[in-house]
């Protein structure tokens, strides 16, 4: 993201979000913890580049960057209806819009997961592409909220995710701008659905296992209303194997793959599909030579196949039926590996940095199987120094 907006770091910190990843002294020993069942990694903050903030504050300061492009503008309150093309169907050379025709060189279909870009292709003659299609039915309950001045917790997010082995119900709790909290509780499959409701809220999260999100609830003032959130399918459209594809048109973030958002992926990979096509624009002189769409593709696939892949192993573990996704054969021994894995990184702070940098996407998947980290994880977990996790935060956490 810094690299597409360089700067957009300090403007968000000026806007009051937590910028994590230095030795602030403010942020003393604050961590980031990844809870589940009895295990808790802790991530000290000062290891994770990262922000802590809203999702408004993060897409305000986007988008005002975006339309400082000078040959960007935006055309609000429409939407796009279909594609154009030219060359007999061969090429993508615009699009159409409830307020006309709108022509293009490149046309990247960036509408997220609920893109209609198979529905046009097939419009304009081409085979969709092939996809795959995870039942998770998440449901989320989000809200602001004003901590009391009392509440001055070490952590500063807390991923309480499936907080016990068979349950599929998660909480979040993370500081933004201006002192706030938000918190989200959500579950993953029909069993759990979410109230809507405060009260009822903050009843469905005393039966958490982990009671922090509980504890945030009940000790801060939501600042307005619960917003529910419904996804019942998470879809991976495969572009880069279509048999035939028109030139002149590219799919990213979402549009392409859009994958359970209870891991909190989607954006970075949103924006690496942004960079890497970038990429590939300017090492061709900005103008897409021949087979361009192809490249691009395999560009965008690869940099969200990993993510894909992650959100795929978690949510068969939790019993989401899939369609036309091939399980990967390597599924029960990343499952067995990732249980490990998680009780090393509580006890192993590089495992733990590793597990971080892995689920941020700022290293592949593959980097948790390396050599390094491997001979880390398959160590008897007896030879370890759990480090100074402190009684208060265990407590908290409920895994003391
Ligand atoms: C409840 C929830 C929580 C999430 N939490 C996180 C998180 O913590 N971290 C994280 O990284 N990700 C999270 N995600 C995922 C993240 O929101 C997405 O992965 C990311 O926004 C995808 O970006 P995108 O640009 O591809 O699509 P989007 O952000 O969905 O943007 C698509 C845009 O296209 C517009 N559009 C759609 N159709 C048309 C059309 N026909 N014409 C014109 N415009 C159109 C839409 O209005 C929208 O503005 C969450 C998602 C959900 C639903």
């Amino acid at each position: 993201m810094i690299r597409l907006f360089p700067g957009l770091s300090a403007e968000l910190d000026a806007a009051g979000a937590i910028t994590t990843g230095s030795n602030d002294p403010e942020m003393g020993d604050r961590s980031i913890f990844v809870v589940r069942g009895g295990t808790t990694i802790r991530i000290p903050v000062w290891w994770t580049g990262g922000f802590c903030a809203s999702r408004v504050l993060i897409e305000h300061a986007i988008r005002a960057r975006v339309r400082e492009i000078p040959n960007v503008t935006v055309r609000e309150r429409t939407l796009v209806t279909g594609l154009l093309t030219g060359e007999n169907g061969r090429r993508v050379t615009g699009v159409r819009t409830l307020d006309g025709d709108v022509g293009a060189d490149l046309v990247v279909d960036a509408t997220g997961r609920r893109s209609r870009l198979p529905e046009w292709l097939e419009r304009i003659g081409y085979r969709p592409p092939k996809e795959s299609v995870v039942h998770s039915d998440v449901r989320y309950a989000s809200l602001v909220a004003l901590p009391d001045p009392s509440f001055n917790p070490e952590w500063m997010i807390v991923l309480a995710a499936q907080a016990t082995r068979g349950s599929t119900v998660g909480g979040v709790v993370l500081r933004v701008e201006n002192g706030l909290l938000h918190i989200s509780l959500g579950s993953t499959g029909r069993r759990n659905p979410i109230p809507s409701d405060i009260d009822e809220l903050r009843a469905f999260a005393d039966r958490m296992t982990a009671p922090v999100t509980a504890e945030a609830l009940r000790r801060s003032e939501p600042i307005g209303p619960v917003r529910t959130y419904h996804v019942r399918t998470n879809v991976r459209r495969y572009y880069e194997r279509m048999d035939a594809m028109p030139s002149g048109l590219v799919a990213i973030g979402d549009a392409a793959s859009a994958s359970n958002p209870v891991y909190g992926q989607g954006m970075s990979v949103a924006a690496l599909g942004a960079d890497a096509l970038g990429r590939l624009l300017a090492a061709e002189g900005g103008v897409p030579g021949p087979g361009f769409e192809r490249r691009a593709a395999r560009a965008v696939a690869a940099v969200s196949s990993g993510a894909w892949r992650l959100a795929l192993t978690e949510d068969l573990r939790y019993g989401c039926r899939t369609e036309g996704a091939r399980t990967p054969w390597t599924a029960r021994f990343d499952a067995g590996y990732r249980d490990r894995l998680e009780r090393a990184a509580s006890l192993d702070p590089e495992v733990a940095a590793a597990f971080n940098d892995v689920l941020n996407l700022n290293r592949p998947p593959a980097a948790l199987g390396s050599p390094a980290v491997a001979r880390r994880v398959l160590r008897p977990l007896r030879d370890r120094n759990p480090g100074p996790l402190s009684a208060t935060v265990l407590a908290v956490l409920g895994v003391s």
